[in-house]
C-alpha cells in the first residue's frame, strides 16, 4: 500500500518526483480519502497529502512549536532544498529554485508555503493510476476489517452466544440424558447389591453345609478311628491334600525301611500307619469333592482358553485346574482368552492376559486364573478394592520378609489385617491387583472348610463376587 501511494504521489501531473511514504490514513470504509505524509527522496523534505479520486493535495509538513505558528528552524532545513520534475518521456528538467524562503515548488510554479499545490488527476493515465489506487484501498480496508481485533471480539462474541444458546436449549435433552444414565447405573447398583444380599445368604448357607461335611466324618462309622481322626486333623487346614500325601509318603518310606530289616512286629505297624493314611486321603479326597461341589456355580462361564503352542507341551495338564476355575465362576462377557504359558522361573505369574506356571498344579492354576479375572472384569476389581479398603482401614503397610519371617523381596509389602494368610493383604499401590481373589479362589479350591470355618466373611466375599450372572 505504501509503495502504491509513493507511486501515485511520484506521478508527473502529482509531486512529480521520487517520494518515499511516510504513513498514511486509508480512513474508514466509506472515506474517499487517504491522508498522510511523504519525503522527498532526494531532498530533506516532508509534504503532508491529501489524495481523492480526483487530485492530489499536498503542503509542506513541517513541526509546529505551537498550534498555530511553523516552527522557523524547520522551515528553514525544509527551504534549503528544491524540486525539480521529471517529464512523462522520463528526461529530467531542472526547475527554478523557488527563491523566497516561504515559497515551494507546485508544479511549474512557485507558490507560498501556507498554501496547499492541488494537481488534478485530468489524464487518463493519471486517472487509471487513482482507480487502481483506491482499488486496493478498498481491499486493504476490508482485509483490515476482518482482522479487526475487535469486529473479531464481536464476531467470537456472537459465536458464544449461539454456542450458548444451543446449549440452552439442548440442557432439558442433556438434563434428561444424565438423569437416565444416572438412574441406570443406580439401578444396576441397586440390583447388584440385592444380589449381593441373595448371595450372602446363600453362602451362610453353603458355609453351614461345608460344617456339617466335616461333622459328618466325625460320626462316620464307616472308617477306622484312626484315619477319622487323622482326616479330621487335615481338614482343619488350608491344605488337607498336600497334608496327606506327606503323611502317605512318611509311611511309606518308613514301611519300605522296616521292611529291608525284616522284624515282623515293625511290619505289622507300618501296614498298619499306611492303611490308616490311605484310609484318610480317601475320606479327605471324599469329603474334598462334595465340599468342591458345594461351591460351583449353577452356570458356568465359557472361557476361551489358548495355550502358547510353543512352550507348553502337555495341555491335557492343565485341563483339571481350569476345568474348576471355570466351574467356579459366574462372570458375563469374559470375552478375551485366557492364555496359558509355561515358565521355568520357578514361581507362577499372571502377566497382561496370560498366565504363566511353574507347574499345573490345580490350585495355582486357579489362582493365577483369579489375577486374570481380576484384570478382565471392572466389576469384580471394583468389588475386590473395596472389600480390600474395607478390611484393611487404618492398617500399616509392612514388609512381608518381616510379617512372615519368609523369603520374600524387599518391595513386597502387606497390610497384615485377620487374613487367614499375610500375603492375602499384599499392597499393591496404586496398580489396580490384589492377592484377595486370588487367594481366595485358591482357597476355597483347596479347602473350602477351612475358610468357611475360620474367615466367613472372606468366604462369603469370594463367594458372591465370582457369581456376577445369574
Ligand atoms: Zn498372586
Amino acid at each position: 500500500m505504501k509503495l502504491a501511494i509513493a507511486q501515485t504521489l511520484s506521478l508527473p501531473f502529482a509531486y512529480n518526483s521520487p517520494v518515499m511514504v511516510l504513513d498514511f490514513d486509508l480512513g474508514d470504509k466509506d472515506s474517499n480519502k487517504i491522508t498522510g505524509r511523504f519525503k522527498d527522496l532526494s531532498r530533506p523534505r516532508v509534504f503532508s497529502f491529501e489524495i481523492t479520486k480526483k487530485s492530489v493535495v499536498y503542503k509542506p509538513f513541517v513541526a509546529r512549536t505551537d498550534s498555530t505558528e511553523l516552527d522557523a528552524k524547520s522551515w528553514e532545513d525544509f527551504s534549503k532544498g528544491y524540486s525539480y520534475r521529471v517529464d512523462s518521456q522520463g528526461l529530467r528538467k531542472e526547475k527554478a529554485q523557488c527563491v523566497k524562503p516561504t515559497s515551494y515548488n507546485c508544479g511549474s510554479i512557485c507558490i507560498n508555503i501556507k498554501k496547499n499545490c492541488k494537481a488534478n488527476a485530468d489524464d487518463d493515465f493519471s486517472e487509471e493510476r487513482i482507480d487502481k489506487l483506491f482499488k486496493l484501498r478498498r481491499y486493504y480496508t476490508d482485509k483490515l476489517l476482518e482482522i479487526n481485533p475487535s469486529t473479531q471480539r464481536e464476531e467470537e462474541t456472537l459465536l458464544e452466544e449461539k454456542v450458548r444458546e444451543v446449549s440452552r436449549l439442548l440442557k432439558p435433552y442433556n438434563d434428561r440424558q444424565k438423569e437416565l444414565e444416572k438412574q441406570k447405573q443406580e439401578q444396576i447398583k441397586e440390583q447388584r447389591s440385592r444380589q449381593i444380599e441373595v448371595l450372602k445368604s446363600e453362602a451362610q448357607s453353603k458355609r453351614t453345609q461345608l460344617m456339617a461335611l466335616s461333622n459328618e466324618l466325625d460320626s462316620n462309622q464307616k472308617i477306622s478311628s484312626d484315619a477319622r481322626i487323622k482326616a479330621s486333623v487335615h481338614l482343619e487346614f488350608d491344605d488337607p491334600e498336600s497334608g496327606i500325601k506327606r503323611d502317605l509318603k512318611f509311611a511309606e518310606s518308613v514301611a519300605l525301611k522296616l521292611n529291608k530289616n525284616g522284624q515282623k512286629e515293625a511290619d505289622i505297624f507300618s501296614q498298619n500307619e499306611l492303611k490308616i493314611a490311605i484310609e484318610a486321603k480317601k475320606e479327605i479326597d471324599n469329603i474334598l469333592d462334595k465340599a468342591r461341589e458345594l461351591i460351583k456355580v449353577e452356570k458356568p462361564v465359557d472361557i476361551g482358553v489358548a495355550f502358547d503352542s510353543k512352550n507348553v507341551r502337555k495341555p491335557d495338564e492343565y485341563k483339571k485346574g481350569l476345568e474348576m476355575f471355570s466351574e467356579m465362576i459366574s462372570v458375563p462377557n469374559l470375552k478375551e482368552t485366557l492364555e496359558v504359558k509355561e515358565t521355568d522361573s520357578g514361581r507362577s505369574y499372571y502377566k497382561q492376559g496370560a498366565i504363566h506356571m511353574a507347574n499345573p498344579d490345580p490350585a495355582t492354576i486357579i489362582h493365577e486364573s483369579g489375577h486374570w479375572l481380576e484384570a478382565r472384569n471392572i466389576q469384580v476389581r471394583r468389588e475386590v478394592k473395596e472389600f480390600y479398603n474395607k478390611r484393611t482401614e487404618g492398617e500399616p503397610i509392612v514388609k512381608l520378609s518381616e510379617s512372615t519371617g519368609d523369603l520374600y523381596e524387599d518391595y513386597e509389602v502387606t497390610k497384615v489385617d485377620k487374613w487367614l494368610h499375610h500375603y492375602i493383604g499384599k499392597f499393591y499401590g496404586n496398580q489396580p491387583s490384589s492377592e484377595v481373589l486370588s487367594m481366595g479362589l485358591e482357597m476355597m479350591y483347596k479347602n473350602p472348610i477351612y475358610l468357611a470355618k475360620n474367615d466367613p466373611e472372606m468366604f462369603d466375599f469370594i463367594y458372591s463376587v465370582v457369581r456376577q450372572g445369574n
